[in-house]
């Protein structure tokens, strides 16, 4: 299963940051893989206020569909086959 991640998380320095849509939504978000630290678009990654703990929020990997459909193609993101 390949999953799509974006940047490394400036919060912790050690996770990516994967693509996730809210289960039952087209709602995405940017969440990091170590911390939970997530943001809402690529644009907001890294501000401080935008950030928020992810943990207790049910999702599933997006897809480059979701991507699309979120109009998020003009960022690049990274395939990860893990
Ligand atoms: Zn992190």
């Amino acid at each position: 299963m390949s999953r799509l991640w974006y940047v490394d998380c400036p919060e912790c320095d050690q996770g990516r940051l994967f693509v996730q849509r809210k289960s039952g939504s087209s709602d995405l978000f940017l969440e990091c893989e170590e911390c939970y630290v997530a943001w809402n678009h690529p644009a907001h990654v890294g501000r401080e206020s935008e950030g928020y703990l992810s943990i207790d929020i049910p999702s599933e990997d997006a897809t480059k569909e979701d991507i699309v459909a979120a109009g998020w193609m003009m960022y690049s993101f990274h395939v990860s086959q893990d």
